[in-house]
């Protein structure tokens, strides 16, 4: 049994590196400087992978691309949360639904915005898995800083 610190189980999965919010290119450095929770820096992220310095931002404004996927998550959250209410409190007051489902947009944003981003660069931003990158590092990648 491993625990959650335990990252080798997931280097070679693009999946497994994707749901952890990991560099495409590496897998190993993470996409976002801070937490989730961290209510004014959730949405920073580093220029550069800091294990392998892949570019982050393949071109720029590359991320308005990200709201696509913003906006189909956002569906996915109004129709799951809709049906639930609807069969588990029995159809309430159209004001439940709406103070429910604006809550849960709300709390989820974090979240949602991160795997919008690294859905983003990982379908679109051309960049491959390469498990040799330590031999082959991205010129300008420095662990300094
Ligand atoms: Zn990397």
């Amino acid at each position: 049994m491993t625990g959650p610190t335990d990252t080798s189980e997931f280097v070679d999965s693009t999946a497994l590196a994707l749901l952890h919010l990991r560099c495409p290119r590496c897998h190993t450095g993470k996409l976002f400087s801070y937490s989730a929770l961290n209510v004014t820096k959730f949405a920073q992220m580093p220029a550069q992978c800091p294990d392998c310095g892949q570019s982050f931002e393949p071109e720029p404004g590359f991320y308005f691309g990200s709201m696509y996927f913003t906006f189909g998550f956002n569906v996915a959250t109004f129709l799951v949360l809709g049906v639930a209410i609807y069969y588990l409190l029995g159809n309430p007051d159209t004001w439940v639904y709406v103070s429910i489902i604006t809550g849960a947009t709300v709390l989820l944003t974090p979240v949602i915005l991160r795997y919008s981003r690294a859905l983003m660069l990982y379908l679109f931003g051309g960049v491959q898995y390469n498990p040799n990158w330590r031999q082959h590092r991205r010129v300008g990648a420095s662990n300094e800083d």
